[in-house]
């Protein structure tokens, strides 16, 4: 039996388990570490890493570093590091191959089957990329699994033996879901999904470090909203703080030598407590009520009604989170499940389902039983129709094909009419949301149905079948009754996604630079020269250049062993420089600021 494995592609974090025995495992990183960053960077001779080493040269160098590329999914932005181009799809793609690498090596085997999730909220588009994302690092895509599911999947591994409605909260870096579930029997059947594509800990983080910017503006005149480099410590700085004060009440913040004015270099230092950060944030968690609100309507379900609220999610360690649900839900949301790992977890009982893994959870003997699984479409899908009230045309409105929370696979057929006289064609406009005007829903594709016979407004009529799989992925269907004319549109012309040859090349380039990453030192096969001189390079750099500059300065005032040291220091770090050591220049710089400080 081959493995299949499970993965959380995560905004911040990634992970992959497999099913060891009849129980989910995370498999540890290369580093040994559960949670691999989210992180692609290039180091200066090209060479591209993974994860930690790539989250290390972050500060040091942003431009050669991309963080997030979750956000991006499903978006034709191309991202630049260094002097390359990349698509979402690639720079995920990245994530994976290690992600692969680090599982076939901890199992001894190749692995080239996976089942990765998504958030519940994830557009069709977002969805075919990270299915692309997953073949670009070679493997077979089993199945893309909403992220809640999964993460009730691994609930529910250890409660098979209760009926109860359960609630899945989770809030992660940077997406929000929510999904009303209902157990028994060892079923669990999604009753609704709703969320925010667009919310997450990284946009806390950034609203601590707006405050942090502003008080830097307020108490030196500066504004370093421009500076990379500043911004890119402050993000790290506030990133730590709040997980500080997730268990503290007060901490403090402490960057040295963030800019340098007149007068000398300027060190941000500040107290930071909960109840600040609470004030910054505040709208932003309280704005989770309202998907809350809507998948408990959906789901035809009280807040009394809800046996168990399931945290999820890095930022569902927040106490703010879990005071607002123990207003909303008169009770304490549990955290049985480890929060960062309930996602893989669950995916990799789903891989096993699929890889025929037998029963989960079975206690053996008569108890022995399977888990299964049913998921929803968590929003609405139609097309753009013109509706007619008497003589007055409308054009622009919505008619919903797939109702939102629908079970899926689900399978929806609508008739339309053509609505002018003489038309030979219609135009297909497909669109997610819930509003009845399009321009307000989400526009995913469109083709034209050409050769209609010509007759009277409404004369001709066309069946339009909406078919959508438990991937999450739309199939468009059309018939002309009159003639029996059929096409098919799967979601996949869209701009994001790419051509069979364009996903070769993709492919190859994914594989390349990924067996190029490790070139032995003595001989260099990093398909970029190491002249170090890639654009946006310089920005970092230069931000290493002026702390060098001002060691520099401050040694001619000095004798002795602190000169001596700091000579040393100088040293050590163009060295590290010219080597383009990215860990050991994120050290040094660190080493360097910090000695500099304790100078005065
Ligand atoms: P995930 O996408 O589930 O890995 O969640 C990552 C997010 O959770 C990041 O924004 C982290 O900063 C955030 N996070 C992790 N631990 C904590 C914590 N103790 N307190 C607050 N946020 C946290």
């Amino acid at each position: 039996m081959s493995t299949i494995v499970g993965i959380d592609l995560g905004t911040t974090n990634s992970l992959v388990a497999y099913i060891k025995g009849d129980r989910p495992e995370i498999i540890p990183n290369e580093q040994g570490k559960r949670l691999t960053p989210s992180v692609v960077a290039l180091d200066k001779t090209g060479k591209l890493h993974v994860g930690e080493t790539a989250k290390n040269q972050l500060i040091a160098m942003p431009e050669r570093t991309i963080a997030e590329v979750k956000r991006l999914m499903g978006t034709s932005r191309k991202i630049r590091i260094a002097d390359r181009e990349y698509t979402p799809q690639e720079v995920s793609g990245f994530i994976l191959r290690k992600l692969k690498d680090d599982a076939e090596r901890t199992l001894g085997h190749k692995i080239e089957e996976a089942v990765i999730t998504v958030p519940a909220y994830f557009t069709d588009a977002q969805r075919q990329a990270t299915k692309d994302a997953g073949e670009l690092a070679g493997f077979k895509v089993e199945r893309i699994l909403n992220e809640p599911t999964a993460a009730a999947l691994a609930y529910g591994l250890d409660h098979l033996d209760k009926e109860q409605y359960i609630l899945v909260y989770d809030l992660g870096g940077g997406t929000f879901d929510v999904s009303v579930l209902e157990m028994f029997e060892g079923v669990l059947d999604v009753k609704a999904s709703a969320g925010n594509n667009a919310l997450g800990g990284s946009d806390f983080d950034r609203r601590i470090v707006d405050f942090l910017v502003k008080q830097f503006e307020r108490d030196h005149g500066i504004d370093l909203s421009r500076d990379i480099r500043a911004m890119a410590r402050m993000k790290g700085a506030a990133e730590q703080a709040k997980h500080e004060i997730s268990t503290l009440d007060t901490t403090s913040i402490l960057l040295p030598f963030l800019a340098t004015a007149g007068a000398g270099p300027l060190s941000l230092e500040c107290e930071f407590s909960r109840e600040q950060f609470e004030l910054l944030v505040d709208d932003l968690i309280r704005s989770t009520l309202e998907p809350i609100e809507k998948a408990l309507h959906d789901a035809k379900l009280a807040p009394e009604q809800i046996h168990e609220v399931v945290l999820v999610g890095g930022s569902s360690r927040i106490p703010l989170v879990q005071r607002i649900l123990v207003e909303k839900f008169g009770k304490e949301p549990k955290r049985g499940v480890n929060p960062d790992e309930a996602i893989a977890l669950g995916a990799a009982v789903q891989a096993g389902i699929k890889a025929g893994a037998g029963s989960f959870g079975s206690k053996g003997g008569e108890d022995a039983r399977g888990i299964m699984i049913t998921d929803v479409c968590p929003y609405t899908l139609g097309v753009e129709v013109v509706a007619t009230s008497g003589f007055q045309k409308m054009s622009g409105m919505f008619s919903a094909i797939i109702q939102r929370n629908s079970t899926i696979p689900v399978s929806r057929t609508e008739t339309y009419s053509t609505t002018a006289d003489g038309q030979s064609h219609v135009d297909i406009k497909v669109y997610q949301g819930e509003s009845r005007l399009v321009k307000n829903n989400t526009f995913i594709d469109q083709y034209t149905i050409d050769g209609i016979p010509q007759g009277g407004a409404g004369s001709e009529r066309i069946n339009v079948t909406f078919t959508y799989d438990v991937n999450g992925i739309l199939q468009v269907r059309t018939k002309v009754l009159s003639t029996g004319k059929e096409a098919t549109l799967t979601i996949e012309r869209s701009a994001e996604r790419m051509s069979e040859a364009e996903r070769k090349v993709a492919r190859d380039r994914v594989e390349k630079e990924w067996t190029l990453r490790l070139p032995p030192p003595s001989a260099p096969m990093a398909p970029m020269s190491a002249t170090g001189s890639g654009p946006g390079a310089g920005a970092a750099e230069g931000g290493v250049k002026a702390i060098v500059a001002s060691a520099e300065r401050r040694a001619k005032e000095l004798t002795g062993e602190p000169r001596a040291k700091l000579e040393d220091l100088i040293l050590q770090l163009k060295r590290a420089v010219a080597r383009g050591e990215a860990m050991d220049i994120v050290r040094l710089d660190e080493e360097l600021t910090n000695f500099l400080f304790e100078l005065g």
